[in-house]
């Protein structure tokens, strides 16, 4: 299946998704992960590619690193079903190895895609290999992602202004602590942002109003790390 042109429904999209044997990743996969959340949404979460509790469950982020990602996205007041969250690739390399380029490549239709279609006014990436490809998709230079975090760019992308974000991958932060606070702070500017474009579209399309919303104070989050820390300690296999 060679496809030329981007899909025009969501509907659509994932169907061809769902029956994808573009690359190699088909052979193993259990479940394709398209990806999920609000089709309306501002706000777009790109990852690297699902992995054993997402090829399990057809759904991205719901292992361990993901329940790291809903909790700090919660503390700083965002729900994760207020967002649409997808990977490079929708389907899981073996041993969770990182994806290859011609990988990478062959799905990239699926994200220009859901891109198109979402027309997101802020990408967050989480990781090195999610910078790396929304930054080529801009035509701009990627430094890797500890030096490119902690910043916010922005992008003309598929014809598109948008706002990038990027963070490390919550994986990263599960298995060392102190990277917590990174995706933490980084999440924040996430929060702020949303704020400053959201006001910015408000103003546009109900001149001057003046009762701009007030950001949610981030809560303690070391409680409910320790019980993410409990639950990863108790999974059969502790994957990512
Ligand atoms: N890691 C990713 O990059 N994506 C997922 O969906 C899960 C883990």
């Amino acid at each position: 299946m060679f496809i030329t042109k981007y899909y025009t429904s969501w509907e659509e999209l994932e169907n061809d998704i769902k029956n994808c044997t573009r690359c190699i990743l088909f052979r193993y996969r259990k479940n394709v992960v398209p990806g999920e959340g609000s089709n309306y949404s501002k706000i777009m979460l790109i990852g690297e590619a699902p992995g054993v509790t997402e090829d399990e469950m057809g759904r991205p982020f719901v292992g361990a690193a993901g329940k790291l990602l809903t909790l700090t996205l919660e503390s700083v007041g965002i729900k994760r079903e207020e967002v649409y969250i997808t990977n490079v690739v929708k389907c899981r390399p073996p041993q969770n190895r990182e994806p290859r380029d011609e990988e990478i490549e062959s799905c990239s239709i699926y994200l220009e895609s859901q891109i198109l279609l979402l027309k997101p006014k802020i990408i967050v990436t989480l990781g090195n290999i999610a910078g790396k490809k929304v930054f080529s998709l801009a035509s701009m230079p990627w430094n890797g992602v500890t030096k490119m975090r902690g910043k916010v760019y922005n992008l003309t992308l598929l014809s598109l202004n948008v706002y990038s974000v990027p963070t490390i991958h919550p994986a990263a932060a599960l298995y060392n602590p102190p990277m917590r606070n990174i995706l933490l702070n980084d999440l924040k500017q996430l929060k702020e942002l949303l704020g400053m474009v959201s006001t910015v579209t408000e103003i546009a399309s109900t001149s001057q109003r003046e009762d701009v919303k007030r950001e949610t104070e981030p809560k303690d989050l070391r409680k409910e790390w320790r019980t993410l820390i409990d639950y990863i300690k108790k999974r059969p296999g502790n994957t990512t």
